[in-house]
């Protein structure tokens, strides 16, 4: 694990930035192999009972969502999930704001989409505690904690309402349920180099083993609408810091559309995943081939697709050696018989909800004059 003084020599030498890069392109190939997979995340309410923290949507807009309104009908959902499943899109996690859904609607949900992928979820849903993790099972692979920030200094004006304490109690019970664990952190927040050994501490001390980092996207109406994202440099330089730190644990990285060129650098940094793309703006235009490029460039295979129309529109299925959920082909979770019969239940609706989404992607593709 790096120290203070590491991190800071990392910074200071472009140097010592260009060598732990090379090394953690070594790592990441020797634990990892050169696979990179898209990520998704399915939301599945716009509600957050918080809508405080600063640089989130919410917190401009929260006050005006009706809870109940906010819910995505399921259908959408699965057929977002169904979509994914077959562009070999990894589901990031299901996502909500704090006490969006009952836990009830939550499993019923991951279970149901578990059923439609064959694989479990990861949830980010806010704090759970031991009874709340105790009502998931073999649907959910694993928690994730928002925790945003480690900058003791700007952390209670950024997430007011989100104190670590009650997230690292959270994520300490999910492990001692058997669940995975991981943390999600926001860079170009203001945050200062003690931010990064925190970071580094929070994951060694509790056994973290996923982290997303996404770069900072300025909402309007936000403390942040002005402030740019942060340089491609510095966010390779705390990719790059964590994966030499920790060789095995996952770490996925979020650049907003209007950061495609740093995805190259975050990937030989050490990402194996990348994530923070609409998917429906995206697909067969340049945009998705510059995700393609990027990818290639840096002597990664990218699994999955962007641009191939017939397997988004299920005429043809995703190469065998493209697929994440043939690769790493995991055991598929035991659902309850309900979950199944639940999507059933709702497959024209879901197959009509997959033919709209389609859709609206073909007609931004076909409006950008860039598709291909
Ligand atoms: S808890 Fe999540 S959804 Fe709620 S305000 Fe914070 S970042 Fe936004």
């Amino acid at each position: 694990m790096l120290t203070e003084t590491e991190i800071t020599e990392v910074f200071e030498s472009s140097q010592s930035y260009l060598q732990l890069m090379k090394e953690a392109d070594r790592i990441t190939k020797a634990r990892h192999g050169n696979y990179i997979t898209l990520e998704r995340a399915i939301f599945l309410s716009w509600y957050c009972s918080l809508a405080s923290c600063a640089f989130c949507y919410m917190s401009a807009h929260g006050s005006k969502i009706d809870r109940e309104k906010a819910k995505r009908a399921p259908w959408r959902i699965l057929a977002e999930a169904e979509l994914c499943r077959r562009a070999g899109w990894n589901i990031e996690f299901l996502s909500s704001g704090y006490g969006a859904l009952e836990r009830q609607e939550i499993k019923q949900i991951a279970e149901m989409i578990a059923y439609t992928t064959h694989k479990a979820v990861w949830l980010n849903i806010g704090v759970l505690n031991e009874d709340e993790l105790s009502f998931f099972g073999e649907e959910v692979e694993g928690v994730t904690g928002s925790i945003e920030t480690l900058d003791s200094g700007i952390r209670s004006k950024i997430v007011p309402e989100k104190p670590v304490k009650p997230i690292r109690d959270m994520l300490i019970n999910a492990k001692a349920q058997g669940f995975k664990t991981g943390i999600t952190i926001i860079l170009g927040l203001g945050e200062n180099l003690e931010a990064i050994s925190n970071l580094l501490n929070f994951i060694d001390e509790n056994d973290v083993d996923r982290v997303i980092f996404y770069s900072l996207n300025p909402h309007e109406g936000t403390e942040f609408e002005n402030r740019a994202s942060p340089a491609s440099l510095y966010h390779s330089r705390v990719v790059a810091i964590t994966r030499v730190s920790f060789p095995d644990i996952k770490i996925i990285s979020g650049t907003w559309v209007d950061q495609l060129p740093s995805i190259g650098m975050n990937l030989l940094a050490g990402a194996n995943g990348i994530t923070k793309f609409p998917l429906f703006s995206m697909f067969g235009n340049h945009l998705g081939k510059r995700v393609e490029q990027e990818t290639k460039l840096a002597n990664r295979k990218l699994l999955g697709t962007f641009s191939d129309w017939k397997v988004l529109k299920g005429e043809k299925e995703l190469e065998e050696d493209r697929n994440p959920y043939a690769l790493f082909n995991s055991r598929a979770p035991v659902v309850s018989r309900r979950a199944g019969e639940r999507v059933e239940y709702f497959r024209p609706r879901i197959d009509k909800a997959v033919k709209e989404y389609i859709a609206k992607a073909e007609e931004k593709s076909r409006r950008s004059k860039y598709s291909i």
